[in-house]
């Protein structure tokens, strides 16, 4: 069994009028991401730690800003097809861990069904996906709100 890990990040600034997308799930707020997809920088993070993991381009290079097919795209069709390459190189998904980390608003009430967003767009079981929710205690730019950021983890695994 080859097992390889990855380790993604991201942060959007939050602006007003937009809708606000943690995990494909839209959480009512009175502002929402900033970016050039719907910018679900929890997404986004799951991205990068499955591309990492195989050692691909990063999803910026992937997906770039410059390039007007992902202007406002969902943020789920990016990951479905980041899946689809981790699957062509023969990888399962043995789990993936994410901290969300927005001081506003409050992601606790939405964990669940975030979880059940990111193992339905990631065609896995929920029982692999952990979402866990935190604030920045009030200090710096997030603990200011002025936007919410994501790390995310994945172990991958193959047959040899
Ligand atoms: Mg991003």
């Amino acid at each position: 069994m080859e097992t390889r890990i990855g380790l993604g990040y991201d942060l959007h600034r939050l602006v007003e009028g937009r809708k606000l997308f943690i995990g494909g799930v839209e959480i009512p707020y009175i502002k929402g991401l900033g970016g050039h997809s719907d910018a679900d920088c929890l997404i986004h993070a799951v991205c990068d730690a499955l591309l990492g993991a195989i050692s691909g381009a990063d999803i910026g290079e992937l997906f770039p800003d410059s390039d007007p097919r992902y202007r406002g795209v969902s943020s789920s069709e990016l990951l479905k097809t980041v899946m689809d390459l981790v699957r062509k190189k023969g990888y399962k998904i043995s789990n993936v861990d994410t901290i969300i980390i927005a001081e506003e608003p409050k992601m606790s009430p939405f964990k669940d069904e975030i979880r059940e967003s990111l193992s339905k767009i990631m065609g896995i079981d929920k029982d692999r996906v952990g979402v866990k929710a935190k604030t920045n205690e009030g200090l710096g730019e997030l603990g200011r709100k002025e936007g919410i950021a994501s790390f995310a983890t994945v172990l991958i695994q193959k047959e040899r």
